[in-house]
């Protein structure tokens, strides 16, 4: 008797932690790492983890035995999409995964180029870069939490609505970063073609001695083509990325006469120690870089 009078005392008084109990924490499994900061902004009881770590280069990425695990033992799955997991399809397969797997990207209008010479057509997949393109990726995975658990909708909801006024601010303020810099002086090189949504954005050119993906190699001509540009325009704003890969960008700022004027974050948040632990971080910090080497 005297325990069912403790347990109607816990439920009275504190509920919410008998409900806790009740119904343990989504597991959630997103590909990289600024997908996971946005889930985690939405859910932040779930336990969301991340298959390609901070830091690291998702293009080139091999999944391990503990992917398979991680993903075999997982509530939702979300991607990116657009091409960007070369590798996901193979590995949900490996895992035996059957639920539901949430494109993040599903509502974004995708850049598309267009091999001229073989006239095959690839998706640029970095839609992340676009704040606006952050949104929809935060709405689908809103649909997609409420969908998982309706009887918390309302609370990640209001989560979703506050992270998107968040977001909505944090476009507002990277339009206003670039307004007192000439259109024709807002040329930047980076390792690879990761900044073209960011670039259609916020009215910047982006070029990269690579394409889309960091395993490609650029060619001798690609090089020098873009060393002589660099020179032509007095390029100065030459960054490299956190990822794996920046050796011919080194040779090209080298050969051009540039210093390299520091690291964007590109496909990956930093560690936790960096300066881009989460998605607002990670374009503030961007900003701001660029922006210091386009006043000079
Ligand atoms: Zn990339």
């Amino acid at each position: 008797m005297r325990f069912f009078k403790f347990f109607f005392f816990l439920a009275l008084f504190f509920p919410s932690s008998l409900f806790a109990q009740s119904s343990p924490p989504l597991r959630i499994v997103a590909t990289f790492s600024v997908l996971q900061d946005m889930i985690q902004q939405i859910a932040p009881d779930a336990s969301v983890g991340t298959i390609v770590p901070p830091n690291a280069d998702p293009h080139a990425y091999s999944p391990t035995p503990s992917d398979v695990k991680k993903l075999a033992h997982a509530d939702l799955v979300f991607v990116n999409g657009l091409g960007f997991e070369g590798w996901i399809d193979r590995l949900i397969q490996a895992s035996g995964f059957k639920g539901t797997i949430i494109i993040a990207s599903k509502t974004v209008q995708p850049r598309t180029l267009l091999d001229h010479k073989t006239g095959a057509s690839t998706v640029d997949p970095h839609a992340w870069h676009d704040v606006k393109n952050a949104i929809k990726y935060v709405q689908e995975i809103t649909i997609a939490l409420k969908e998982r658990e309706p009887a918390h909708a309302q609370i990640y909801q209001n989560r979703s609505v506050s992270y998107i006024k968040d977001l909505q601010q944090l476009d507002q303020w990277v339009q206003e970063q670039f307004k007192d810099i000439p259109l024709d002086q807002r040329l930047v090189v980076t390792t690879h073609d990761a900044f073209w949504y960011f670039g259609a954005a916020y009215g910047i050119s982006f070029l990269s001695p690579v394409g889309i993906s960091t395993e490609a190699q650029p060619s001798p001509k690609d090089i020098l083509t873009l060393i002589n540009q660099i020179r032509r325009d007095h390029i100065q704003a030459i960054f490299i990325e956190n990822l794996s890969n920046h050796k011919a960008l080194q040779q090209i700022a080298e050969e051009a006469g540039v210093t390299i004027g520091g690291t964007l974050f590109a496909d990956s948040l930093s560690d936790k120690d960096g300066p881009a632990t989460t998605y607002i971080q990670m374009i503030q910090y961007n900003v701001l870089t660029i922006r210091e080497r386009l006043k000079e």
